[in-house]
């Protein structure tokens, strides 16, 4: 999601796809160990990247994690509190 009048970008990250360091994000499958790894790396590489870039541009990165989205009110409250600032 991106608000370009607020320069404000919100990515909604897959916890198994970009890593994250909760309990789906550590499920690696146990077939090609290392594929998944160097797959998973490269994401946040490219993640990371992405941030800086936007961030050198004056932008406000938000990210929310897939297993945050279940929190919907703590999502809310996130959301309007970035509208606000
Ligand atoms: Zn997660």
């Amino acid at each position: 999601m991106v608000f370009p009048g607020r320069k404000l970008a919100l990515f909604v990250n897959g916890c198994f796809w970009h890593g994250h360091d909760c309990q789906r994000g550590a499920r690696i499958p146990k077939n090609n160990v290392e594929y998944w790894t160097k797959k998973i790396e490269r994401n946040r590489a490219r993640d990371k990247e992405t941030l800086i870039a936007l961030q050198k541009l004056g932008w406000r990165v938000h990210l929310v994690w897939e297993c945050e989205l279940k929190d919907h009110e703590r999502l809310q409250a996130d959301i309007q509190a970035l509208m606000e600032e």
